[in-house]
């Protein structure tokens, strides 16, 4: 019922990882730089088209919309070693991981030709419009509202922590198109909306530590044109409930973190650790082989056309809680205090100090991810029963 299956990586993956780690070993030599704590990072649009001359993003688009036609296991290993590296991925992370699927699955021809190679390239950026003041977990009930007109739709309402919103070229949207009835999740729909349409505004919603990652973005009067909504009117639930499903297993929810470790070792140790200090590295170290293990089996399994929902679900709730705890061993573990201001680690750990509890609450929280894996093993079980 779940089921996570060993794999390990073949002769051609090998050397993809080879090549990734000899890319990242020029760009970003260990200890010259403040590495990007995961899908926090710093947004790099260089970055992302250096990476796209590679052909490492989009990676699973086929090739007649420009894409390389990879392996999920194959953007598995560039994903890895780009988050083990702290490299700054963030003006290319959505569009890579799932508005390119999204479009894919979705996506009128007309928008798979128009979208998909862009994102290839490294030319366009996305954001993902979906939670609200009041909608979080409840993602159905938005209020976000399309109303029809001529030609397209305009679009009204206000989302909250936008990640990226205010580098990202368009946001997708869920919008409620007609009003909310008896079924909750009837009547949403998705659209790809321009964010520098007029009636856009993108305000920065700081982190405490005065990072801006995330946005509030209203919509006034928006004018979304008919070619822009993405999928079908009415399906928006279906739609955003798989399209979470590409956000929740990767590698990025368990090593958030791991670049601060991998300072810590390297800043923090001249004097040696004691027994108990030994136990507790050592502890990490083998739950992130075990992390890194699962996670990698549901890319294998992606391939292989299964559809692991709940070992998705079950990484992602695992991973980041894990991630949290890295922060808590090495903070234990780190003698004075740090100082945002100090040394590479000294400031890494300050990020992932004020950071951490983010972890567990973006992409779903981990409870509502406990109650998605819960519901599908029950239908399995009465299924078998
Ligand atoms: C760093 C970060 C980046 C984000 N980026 C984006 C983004 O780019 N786009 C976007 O749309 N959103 C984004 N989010 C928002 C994120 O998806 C929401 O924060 C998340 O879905 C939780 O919603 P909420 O904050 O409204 O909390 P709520 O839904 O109000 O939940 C509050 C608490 O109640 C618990 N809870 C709620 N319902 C239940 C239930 N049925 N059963 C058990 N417990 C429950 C939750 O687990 C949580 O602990 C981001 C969030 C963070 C932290």
């Amino acid at each position: 019922m779940i089921d996570f299956r060993p794999s390990s990586l073949t002769a051609e993956e090998e050397k993809l990882r080879a090549e990734v780690r000899e890319f990242i070993a020029e760009h970003f030599p260990l200890g010259s730089y403040l590495p990007c704590l995961g899908i926090n990072a710093e947004a790099s649009p260089e970055f992302s088209r250096r990476l796209a001359e590679r052909g490492w993003l989009g990676m699973v688009v086929p090739k007649e919309y420009g894409g390389p036609a990879r392996t999920a296991v194959e953007r598995f290993i560039v994903v890895e070693e780009l988050l083990v590296a702290g490299a700054p991925i963030g003006a290319h992370w959505v569009a890579d991981r799932q508005t390119a699927p999204l479009i894919l699955t979705y996506g009128t021809e007309e928008q798979k030709r128009r979208f998909l190679p862009a994102i290839v390239r490294g030319e366009v950026f996305f954001a993902l419009g979906m939670s609200e003041p009041d909608s979080g977990s409840d993602l159905a009930s938005v209020r976000t509202r399309a109303t029809r007109v001529d030609g397209g739709w305009l679009v009204n309402g206000r989302k909250v922590w936008t990640s990226g919103a205010h580098y990202a070229d368009y946001a997708v949207t869920l919008c409620r198109t007609s009003p909310l009835g008896e079924v909750r999740h009837a009547g949403l729909s998705q659209m790809i909306v321009d964010l520098r349409a007029k009636g856009v505004h993108v305000r920065p919603i700081r982190l405490l530590n005065g990072f801006h990652h995330f946005n509030e973005v209203l919509f006034e009067d928006v004018f979304v044109p008919d070619d822009c909504v993405l999928g079908t009117v009415g399906e928006g639930w279906r739609q955003v409930t798989s399209e979470l499903a590409y956000e929740r297993s990767g590698p990025d929810r368990f090593l958030t973190t791991f670049p601060l470790l991998r300072y810590f070792m390297m800043y923090r140790l001249n004097g040696g650790l004691d027994r108990e200090g030994e136990r507790q590295i050592g502890r990490l170290v083998a739950r992130y082989w075990v992390l890194r293990n699962l996670s990698f089996s549901v890319a294998r399994s992606l391939d292989e056309g299964r559809v692991p929902t709940v070992e998705a679900a079950l990484v992602k709730d695992i991973g980041t809680v894990f991630e949290q705890e890295v922060v808590r061993v090495v903070r234990s573990l780190t003698e004075r205090e740090q100082d945002p201001d100090g040394d590479l680690f000294d400031r890494l750990l300050a990020e992932a100090t004020v950071t951490a509890p983010t972890f567990t609450l973006r992409g779903g929280t981990n409870e509502i991810l406990r109650t998605l894996a819960a519901k599908h093993l029950l239908r399995a079980l009465k299924g078998s029963a």
